[in-house]
Parts: structure tokens; C-alpha cells; sequence
């Protein structure tokens, strides 16, 4: 048996390179639907197998109709970011490797990335250099770390070890988020034995930034370990909560201060972004995403901790076969719930390497220019209203005043396909919200797009 079959490898390189060239033209939305992509693919399971050359072209065929064009430069959606080709490709040879990258022992060079990328993280993003980091899968999980480093931490400190006593008997612990927390923080509570009850909830302002008074009165007189989730990029406005105000409360009453920044902790490699994450630094864990603004393949979250030994004592696990090292190395198993992985760092290392400082803080700045451009190209029409403060990549657009218009117009332009945008429902009205976070978006992808949004209000 053939043990390296080139042509399959090459094959899948000439389909790969064949749908990134038609990314920027095609239309963004998917075209088939679920009977059709079901017609296509449900062949009967054969006895004997198909020959690999059959099964990579199915696959293949369907991609261009199958998927969402979300890795193109006009997909405005969600929060999605794009893929780098340097990462893209870097992503190939981390498949071709293989490396089973949960300890050192099995893959040495999956494990000095990881503390490499570790590094020129902390480096970015000017957080605490001696902190922790593990590589997750996304932004849910590294909420869901954080707080289990959180949950240690705050129950430590009232003489109680929850990894070995559970927490039924445990002190009650307070958690409070901003009322516009994003779902992953509820899952990751519920996940961690919380249950949504032991949530308080702090009011937010006109932006959905968490309110430091609301805060403090929550907090006020409590002596109860309390973890405070903060928020750095709301998923409709984008806004930060203020950030080294809330710091400063929450410490105050000995609360573990988590920030969820899936993509806003970005903007502290930009310069002109800066302020808005004042006193970011100041956390206790951090949450954020590779796979959104750093513009690497799914599936990769970053979680931080300030304090290694409580993120590591929340993580590891001890095994007598696993102790092969010499304890200077790093196993990514003290710092994710993940056992065997895939090498994560890979891609955070190749895309970090390849920017450079400079060109993260470039892509951050594109991506909050386009931004305002779409809110000064679209909010010139006096049919359409902006309804948050532009202050990072996320635009809330409502058109006539109108919930139903604002719906149509929606469906109209992922029915046109020159670029797609989804809705939400914002302070209690319809809003069309425009995310920008891909690295190929250009000016003129952003004078397209407005310019068809605006032909579908009619
Ligand atoms: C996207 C996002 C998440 C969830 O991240 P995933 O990578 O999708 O798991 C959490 N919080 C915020 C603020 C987000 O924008």
C-alpha cells in the first residue's frame, strides 16, 4: 500500500486554492439547501468503501453552494474573521503532522509554539507577562476555563478547594455580569455547577456596557466569594464595559475580575484603540478568540489567567504515564479541559510571526475603519438610522424606523448576495448588524456592499 498518496494531497490543495479564488466573487450566502445538500451526499454506506478520489470530490462539489462565504472579504454577519493564508496553510500542515499535542512527550514542537505564542500574546495584547494561556477551541471555552480558574480562586481564598471537594458544602459564590453578558457566559456557569440562579445581573448603559454603579451596589456589603464578568467587545455595539473602573470595584471587594473579549481584547494591540481597553490589564482572566479578529481557521480560542498556579490547579491532570518531562516543559494539559488536541499554537504562532505587531494593529484599524465608513456611507440616507457609537468593528444599522422594513431589508440582501449581514434585536427594536473582522476586506468592499444594502431598502 501506497503510504504518501501525492495525488489525493494535491488534489485537495487545487479544490482548496479553486474556492479561495472564487471566495471574493461568488455569492456570500449559501445557495443550497438542506434536501439538496442531502441529495447530494446521502449515498448509501458502502460494504467496500469509495476510492479517496471520489469521496474529496463530493465533498468539493459541494463547497461552493454548500457553504456561507464567510471567509470572504464580504461577509459581515458575525464576528467570523477571516483566515490569513500564512495561517490557512500553516492549518494544512498541522493536519499532515498530526500531532497529538496535549504533552510535551508526544509532540515537542507543538509544545515550544505553544510557549512561544504564549509570549508574543502577552506581548499583543499588553497583558501581564508572567500570566497563563491555554489554546481552547473558541470563545466558550476559554470563558468556561477562566471560570473555572475563577471558581478556584475565589473558593481558595475562603479556605475551600473545590477541585477536591466539589461544591456541593462549598461557600455560595456571587457571580455578577453585565446584563448583556454573552450567552457563553450563562453556559459556562451552568457547565461549571453555578446553575443561572447564583447570576446577578448589573444594569447597562445606552451602549450595553455594564454600569460600574450598578455594580457596586450589587457588591456592596457582600462578604461572599464573588467572580465579576466584565465584558470588552459587545456583540451588537461593540462596546467595552469601563474596564478600570469595574477593576477597581471588584477588587476592592476581593472579587475575580473575568473579562470576556472574544474579539475586543484585539484592539489593545492598536494603538488608537487603546483607551477604549484602559485597565483591561487589570483582570484576573481573559477570554478571546484567535478564529475571530487574529484571523486564523476555526477552531481557536485563547483563554489567560494571571495567576498560573490557579489556572494549572483548576486544569491539570496527573497521570503517573503522563510524567515524562523534566517540568520545564510545557504540557497543554495543565491548561485546557482538552486531553488529546490538535496543536492549536500552530496557526497563533504563524499568524503572529507573519503580521508582526504592526500588521495586527493594521488589521484591527482596517477592520474599525471600514466600520465607520459603513456607518457614514450608509447613515447619509435619511431612511436609515445608526443606532449605536462606532467604536470598533460593529455598525447597528435600522432602516425606516421600522421593524418589518429592517427585516426585509435583511432577508433582501442575503437573497442578493454581494455581501451578508444577519439581524438582531437591539434595546427591543430590529437592527441589521454589520461586523467587519476579515483581513481581505477592502474600501471598495465596503462601498459595494453599502451600496446594495441600500438599493434592497427599496
Ligand atoms: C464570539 C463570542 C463568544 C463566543 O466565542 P466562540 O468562539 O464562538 O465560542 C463569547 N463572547 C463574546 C463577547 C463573543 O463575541
Amino acid at each position: 500500500m501506497k503510504i504518501v498518496n501525492e495525488e489525493i494531497l494535491h488534489r485537495a490543495a487545487g479544490y482548496a486554492v479553486e474556492y479561495l479564488e472564487a471566495l471574493p466573487e461568488r455569492h456570500v450566502g449559501a445557495r443550497a439547501t438542506r434536501d439538496e445538500l442531502l441529495a447530494a451526499l446521502r449515498v448509501p454506506l458502502t460494504d467496500q468503501g469509495e476510492s479517496p478520489d471520489a469521496v474529496i470530490d463530493a465533498l468539493a462539489q459541494q463547497a461552493p453552494r454548500g457553504t456561507v462565504g464567510s471567509a470572504g472579504p464580504r461577509y459581515f454577519g458575525f464576528v467570523i474573521g477571516g483566515s490569513l493564508p500564512v495561517a490557512v496553510a500553516t492549518d494544512w500542515l498541522v493536519s499532515s503532522w498530526d500531532q497529538n499535542s496535549g504533552i510535551f512527550a508526544v509532540s515537542p514542537l507543538a509544545s515550544v509554539v505553544e510557549e512561544i505564542a504564549r509570549e508574543w500574546l502577552l506581548d499583543v495584547l499588553d497583558l501581564p507577562r508572567q500570566s497563563s494561556v491555554g489554546f481552547v477551541t473558541g470563545g466558550q471555552m476559554a470563558n468556561f476555563t477562566a471560570l473555572a480558574a475563577a471558581r478556584h480562586g475565589v473558593l481558595r481564598q475562603a479556605g475551600w478547594n473545590v477541585e477536591e471537594g466539589g461544591l456541593a458544602g462549598a461557600p455560595a459564590v456571587d457571580i455578577v455580569a453585565g446584563a448583556e453578558a454573552h450567552v457563553t457566559i450563562h453556559t459556562s456557569l451552568r457547565m461549571l455547577g453555578f446553575g443561572l440562579k447564583s447570576l446577578r445581573e448589573a444594569a447597562t448603559d445606552g451602549q450595553g456596557r455594564m454600569r460600574p454603579d450598578a455594580l457596586a451596589d450589587l457588591l456592596r456589603g457582600s462578604k461572599r466569594p464573588t467572580i465579576v464578568c466584565a465584558q470588552a467587545g459587545n456583540v451588537n455595539t461593540g462596546a467595552v464595559d469601563p474596564l478600570r473602573e469595574i477593576a477597581s470595584i471588584a477588587h476592592e471587594h476581593g472579587a475575580w475580575l473575568h473579562v470576556d473579549a472574544a474579539f475586543g481584547l484585539w484592539g489593545r494591540a492598536s494603538r488608537d484603540r487603546r483607551s477604549l481597553l484602559d485597565g483591561a490589564e487589570l483582570a484576573d482572566s481573559w477570554a478571546t478568540d484567535a478564529h475571530k479578529w487574529l484571523n486564523v481557521p476555526f477552531d481557536n480560542g485563547i483563554v489567560i489567567v494571571r495567576d498560573p498556579a490557579v489556572h494549572r490547579a483548576a486544569m491539570t491532570v496527573s497521570a503517573a504515564y503522563l510524567e515524562q518531562t523534566t517540568g520545564a516543559e510545557r504540557d497543554s494539559v495543565d491548561w485546557v479541559p482538552d486531553f488529546s488536541r490538535r496543536g492549536r499554537g500552530f496557526t497563533v504562532y504563524a499568524a503572529l510571526r507573519a503580521l508582526g505587531r504592526r500588521g495586527v494593529e493594521n488589521l484591527v484599524d482596517r477592520c474599525c475603519a471600514h466600520a465607520r465608513r459603513f456607518a457614514e456611507i450608509l447613515g447619509r440616507d435619511p431612511r436609515v438610522k445608526i443606532l449605536n457609537d462606532v467604536v470598533l468593528n460593529q455598525v447597528l444599522v435600522r432602516f425606516g424606523d421600522d421593524d418589518k422594513l429592517t427585516r426585509d431589508v435583511i432577508a433582501r440582501v442575503q437573497r442578493e448576495g454581494t455581501c451578508w449581514l444577519a439581524g438582531t434585536t437591539w434595546h427591543g427594536v430590529a437592527a441589521m448588524r454589520i461586523s467587519v473582522s476579515n483581513w481581505s476586506t477592502s474600501d471598495e468592499d465596503v462601498v459595494r456592499s453599502a451600496e446594495a444594502i441600500l438599493r434592497c431598502i427599496a
